[in-house]
């Protein structure tokens, strides 16, 4: 069946009644990558009917030139969710979500708080209202999310079982180009000589893995040992790198509880590139990940 395309509120209501067995629901904002592919992927295996939302949320940006300079990339987005076999996408417009005198936020009040959390204030909160909005227009039995969010994978988690919503979410490993960097719509801002030296962050994350492996268990030894690493890349900047708890996102000393969450970001000229890996190793499927980030 040919993908069905919803740019108005009244006809989701209308065909969401349509929708046979279980729905599978990936959130975006578009400019789709072999990252988002993965996750619609994952959901088609997963689920009968699978949604798909773009929508550039602007109140998860903190910084408007952010916001201005975000890619967009519809007609080739619509293309490649239609041959994945995308049932329905959702392209709401801002005055969908955000109606004349909006004024309810939904945030999560501890996750949240450090790491990109403090980087970007206000983006979580941006993030889960959004989020707790689509998940109540589509009422998915299971979303989608991908574990280079790792944070905010942790929030929307909290988010989801402190509200009892009915939905289950699925963590999908990070897709990765040939060296190592993250997949990210924002790689595109890197110029030739930072996306050079981008792959020292994966490298560090795994060189910092392979220590973890033969038993190092001190927190402050695998931060040191993985920011030797990074900081031998000459022009970026190391916004943090550290030993966290799953699924609550906390620091630890000790990374004796299986499994731990290795985080980072880098600062690469202008951008800023996420990554992270779960401890150990083997956990990184969806499977693992998902069981690894359920609260409960
Ligand atoms: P975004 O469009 O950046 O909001 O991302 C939409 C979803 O795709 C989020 O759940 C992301 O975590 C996920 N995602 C982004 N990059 C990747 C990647 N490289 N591998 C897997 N999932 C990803």
């Amino acid at each position: 069946m040919a993908m069905r395309r919803i740019d108005d509120l009244s006809s989701l209501k209308w065909q969401r009644k349509n929708w046979v067995g279980r729905v599978g629901f990936v959130p975006t904002m578009g400019a789709l990558h072999a990252g988002h592919l993965e996750l619609v992927h994952v959901a088609r295996s997963m689920t009968d009917h699978v949604v798909v939302s773009i929508f550039v949320n602007p109140t998860q940006f903190n910084d408007p030139k952010d916001l201005a300079k975000y890619p967009r990339t519809l007609e080739q987005d619509l293309a490649l969710l239609e041959s994945y076999q995308v049932d329905t996408v959702l392209l709401p417009s801002s005055d969908w979500m955000y109606p004349q005198g909006f004024q309810t936020w939904v945030e999560v009040l501890e996750v949240p708080r450090a790491y990109e959390g403090a980087h970007r204030p206000g983006h979580f909160r941006g993030v889960t209202t959004v989020v707790a909005k689509l998940l109540n227009l589509v009422q998915a039995d299971a979303m989608f999310l991908g574990q280079k969010d790792a944070q905010q994978v942790a929030t929307l988690q909290r988010m989801v079982y402190d509200l009892n919503f009915p939905t289950q979410i699925k963590v999908v490993p990070t897709m990765r180009e040939a060296d190592g960097v993250a997949l990210s719509s924002r790689n595109r801002f890197l110029s030739v000589a930072e996306r050079q030296q981008a792959p020292v962050l994966y490298r560090s994350l795994m060189s910092t893995a392979e220590l973890y492996r033969t038993g190092e268990r001190d927190a402050q030894r695998l931060r040191e040992h993985a920011l030797t690493l990074l900081q031998s890349s000459a022009i970026g900047t190391v916004e943090y790198f550290d030993v966290v708890s799953l699924p609550d996102f906390l620091p630890v000393h000790q990374a004796d509880e299986r499994p731990i969450l290795l985080v980072s970001t880098l600062l690469l000229g202008k951008v800023r590139l996420l990554d992270n890996l779960v401890l150990p190793l083997e956990l990184n499927t969806v499977e693992g990940l998902t069981h690894a980030w359920t609260l409960g």
